[in-house]
């Protein structure tokens, strides 16, 4: 087997020293104790895959897979090693050795980059979590979705995509004299598909900030489902179509409101699309819509609102939004900001949910795992709502949450603000959460 893409970041494995930093907090680490789930343990595999010392197998697939990416192990690093990038050139080099299962690919690769056969197959599987959701639990367990005999939290898929919803959507325009700026919205296919209010809430108030908002309808998945399998064709497919659609908008910054879609278009695309200026050119535009919602300032408009009860509020940090795109205060700001909301930290609270993408269905005892955890600090907290910014970790915390029996909303920043800005109260001066709860 060749190890192409592996080679070629032959210098940064042999930048390691073996420190075993990498290993405190990582969870897949810390849930097995096994060397090679540490970022340290996968480098020593990739340099003996490299001098010829192993040869690949199930076992080393498994380990590189066994992977959420939640880039702790980046952060840890004291050599400034991309481990993560390096785990992904892995997968790479195993997915062109065939090592890709046959479902997956034809998803990757037929699917995944063409946004209505992507609509289509979502509405089926909203279609098929109809009957899920309604089977008797004797035979919910045996479903493919069920974890373990446990019934899961299912998107809901059913309704119209943020896509279809914005072509008759007429922008609000610059509420307070004149645009600010102009900006495009990237939402990422969960949010589209499973979460479009979400997508109408961060658009709406970017508008009502004084943001000209335009959401292109070229634009489709930012490649991360495949890059993260180590699909690079797909990937850099993807990437391309990105940049046609966004390259010649007369736009000052591309809005994100999913970490994983920020990250992979500010620091993946790049790479994908080596060289490329035209992705270099797009990533620095990249920018998280709660860090711009407080560049203007909206925070102090939120304050200047009549105050009343207090509903807590927790905030989950999703990996790629704090580590890889070093956005945490924000969020907080924005949340501590709003009438009648109490922010409460809860423990852990940058801590991987276990969703992690495709990671919640390729390892589901695994990804529930690690959902117990941050159910069990949702609960200690003490907090009415979770927030946080990321679809995935929004579907996998719930999911937790449900399994835990607790009945805490998961939501969006953007769901919040609008929620608690609507100024629904109650007799007690408390505005009345009404989430909508994937369940
Ligand atoms: S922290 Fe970095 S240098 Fe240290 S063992 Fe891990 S990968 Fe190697
Ligand atoms: S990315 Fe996260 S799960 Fe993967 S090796 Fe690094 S710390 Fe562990």
């Amino acid at each position: 087997m060749e190890h192409k893409n592996l080679l070629a970041l032959k210098g940064e494995i042999e930048k390691c020293v073996r420190c075993a930093a990498c290993q405190a907090g990582c969870p897949t680490y810390e849930m097995s104790y096994s060397e090679t789930l540490s970022a340290r343990g996968k480098l020593r595999i990739a340099r003996a895959l490299l001098s010829g010392q192993l040869k690949q197998s199930p076992r080393i697939a498994a380990d590189f897979d066994m992977c959420l990416s939640c880039l702790k192990c980046v952060e840890a690093c004291p050599a400034k090693i991309d481990t993560v990038a390096l785990f992904q050139a892995a997968r790479a080099d195993m997915a062109a050795a065939g090592g890709m299962g046959i479902v997956k690919k034809l998803i990757l690769r037929h699917v995944l980059p063409f946004p209505a056969r992507l609509n289509f197959l979502a509405k089926l599987t909203g279609l098929a979590t109809i009957f899920y959701d309604n089977a008797p639990d004797a035979l919910a367990r045996f479903l493919p979705y069920a974890n373990q005999g446990s019934r899961r939290t299912t998107p809901r898929l059913l309704q119209k995509n943020l896509r279809s919803l914005v072509q008759h959507r007429h922008g609000q325009g610059a509420a307070r004299g004149g645009a600010l700026r102009k900006v495009a919205y990237f939402s990422g296919c969960m949010t589209d598909l499973a979460y479009p209010d979400t997508g109408l809430n961060v658009m709406r108030q970017l508008e009502k900030a004084g943001v000209e908002v335009a959401y292109p309808q070229g634009q489709v998945c930012c490649g991360a489902p495949a890059w993260f399998a180590g699909d690079n064709d797909t990937a850099r497919q993807l990437a391309k179509k990105n940049i046609e659609t966004f390259d010649g908008l007369d736009v000052e910054a591309i809005v994100v409101s999913c970490a994983t879609c920020g990250s992979m278009l500010s620091h993946a695309l790049p790479m994908i699309m080596e060289g490329d200026k035209r992705a270099t050119a797009l990533a620095e535009k990249v920018v998280d819509f709660q860090k711009l919602l407080v560049e203007l300032g909206v925070e102090r408009e939120f304050a200047k609102a009549p105050g009343g009860g207090k509903l807590r509020v927790t905030y989950h940090d999703p990996c790629h939004l704090k580590r890889g795109m070093g956005v945490s205060a924000e969020p907080r700001i924005l949340i501590k900001s709003l009438p009648n909301v109490e922010f409460v930290e809860m423990v852990g609270a940058d801590v991987c949910c276990g969703g992690a993408g495709a990671f919640t269905l390729d390892h589901p005892e695994q990804s529930a795992r690690f959902g117990q955890f941050k159910a069990k600090a949702v609960e200690e907290s003490g907090a009415d709502i979770v927030v946080t910014s990321c679809p995935s970790c929004q579907l996998q915390l719930a999911d937790a949450l449900s399994r835990a029996g607790l009945d805490v909303p998961v939501m969006s920043t953007a769901d919040l603000v609008a929620m608690a800005t609507s100024g629904v109260a109650t007799g007690e001066g408390r505005f009345t959460p009404k989430p909508r709860l994937p369940r």
